[in-house]
């Protein structure tokens, strides 16, 4: 088992990763900005290292000074947690060959699923469901483009192949803007993410996301744990996610999950992952892969029982899964309400001290969060300040923990989206399930 692990992020994932350490007797060693000393995990690690100045490309995206702390405090392994350098495979090459390792699957892998179009190609070989689309990038052959465009059908969504976070996308609904449309995205993306290529495919009107949870070590065995549903999203980005996703077709369910565990097996695939859907009129349509721990992490946990981090961690240590298929058990519901420090309304950031930190609890609930009492939110990174999770034997029962758990978080000083959870959690068609992913969008357009 790797013995010291330099956790390569911050916030309440670093936290997280950090308590999976502690269960299983490693030393954690936090890396962390100038902004940051002062929070959670950096207090109650073995030792921490300020890695730069406050901007995250001097520090949390800063591969050499994240390598040399692991060299200085003779770690052996590095977590990545999500976004930053999580699924940057030279960031992996450059922690490998520098004698670590990295807490997640190998570099080509990751940049075989990184790229859209290389990991949609590699899904559909493998059997699994993908988008209609142009199966591959545009070219700058313009009638080829449009002839691709018609067959496909309007609208269409132009998506960049390096893209990530709900960025370098865009709908297309007449033959005249598509061209134009896909230069822009075209610069775009190469500003974003230095790739240029692009490619299409069917815009789907009423889709729900739904994603599945894998976990596949490095002797042949893959499983997946379930499915979650994200639908409920604001410009691409999840705000409420739940499991398992309700309303789901079981054939074409158990067809999915067994096609994702395959594909684990046949591309190599090692440590935790998720493989993200559209889901329309019982159907499954693949749409990227993200090969690291995710946001929503923590609702499969509640309804399998199982810790995603540890075994991310046992995985990259060598050994074999803790639990085979058979043993997976998924019972109950759970839900995640992501807040942000930003304003209910207008969505603008609203970093500043926090006065007064009170969590919910009680029976059923969760909360990741590296916030307390005193603690200031630096205005440099991400506005996720907690996860407010709630588990029920049902739904409902989940449902109802989760209000009132929002009613009993008191978060002082700063504004936050609670008040927009408060809304979401009492909507009739959020309490049905099963809304798309443009209903939150509709329904904010709408008040
Ligand atoms: P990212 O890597 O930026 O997260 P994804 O490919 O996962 O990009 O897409 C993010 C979101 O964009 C999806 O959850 C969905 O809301 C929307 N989306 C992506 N592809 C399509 C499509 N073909 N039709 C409709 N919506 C889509």
């Amino acid at each position: 088992m790797l013995d010291k692990i330099v956790i390569a992020n911050r916030g309440e994932i670093a936290l997280r990763v950090l308590r999976a350490c502690k269960e299983l007797g490693i030393k954690t060693v936090a890396v962390h900005s100038k902004a940051d000393e002062s929070l959670m995990h950096v207090r109650l690690a073995d030792e921490s290292v300020c890695i730069g100045p406050n901007s995250p490309v001097e520090s949390y995206l800063n591969i050499p000074a994240i390598i040399s702390a692991a060299e200085v405090t003779d770690a052996t392994g590095i977590h990545p947690g999500y976004g930053f350098l999580s699924e940057n495979a030279d960031f992996a090459e450059q922690v490998e060959r520098s004698g670590f390792t990295f807490i997640g699957p190998k570099p080509d892998v990751i940049r075989l699923m990184g790229d859209k179009v290389s990991a949609i190609a590699a899904m559909k070989e493998a059997g699994v469901p993908t988008v209609p689309g142009s199966d591959g990038p545009i070219t700058d052959d313009d009638e080829r483009t449009l002839e691709i465009a018609r067959r496909i059908g309007y609208p269409v969504i132009i998506k960049a192949s390096g893209g990530g976070g709900g960025r370098g996308m865009r709908v297309v609904h007449r033959e005249s803007a598509l061209l134009n449309s896909i230069s822009l995205t075209q610069s775009e993306a190469k500003a974003a993410f230095n790739n240029d290529v692009v490619y299409l495919e069917k815009f789907l009107e009423n889709p729900r996301h739904v994603e599945f949870q894998v976990l596949s070590d490095n002797h042949g065995n893959a499983i997946h744990l379930g499915d979650r549903d994200c639908s409920l999203q604001r410009r691409h980005q999840k705000v409420i996610e739940e499991a398992p996703a309700p309303g789901i077709d079981e054939d074409a369910r158990a067809t999915v999950a067994a096609a994702c565990t395959k594909a684990c097996v046949e591309i190599g695939y090692s440590g935790a992952g998720t493989f993200e859907f559209l889901y329309e009129d019982g159907k499954f349509y693949f749409i990227e892969m993200n090969t690291r721990v995710q946001v929503e992490h923590p609702v499969t946990e509640m309804i399998s029982g199982v810790d995603i981090v540890r075994e991310q961690i046992r995985i990259a240590s060598g050994l074999p899964l803790s639990i085979s298929q058979e043993d997976v058990k998924l019972e109950g519901h759970a839900f995640e309400c992501r807040i942000n420090a930003e304003d209910p309304k207008t969505f603008m950031p609203s970093p500043g001290l926090v006065n007064q930190f009170h969590a919910p609890g009680g029976n059923g609930v969760r909360v990741d969060s590296h916030l307390y009492s005193g603690y200031s939110i630096p205005p440099y990174y991400d506005s996720l300040i907690a996860k407010i999770i709630t588990y029920g034997p049902d739904r409902e029962t989940a449902l109802t923990r989760m209000r009132n758990a929002l009613d009993e978080a008191v978060v002082d000083g700063i504004r936050t989206n609670i008040p927009l959870h408060q809304d979401l959690v009492k909507d009739k068609n959020f309490q049905e399930g099963g809304v798309s992913i443009h209903y939150l969008e509709k329904k904010l357009e709408e008040s």
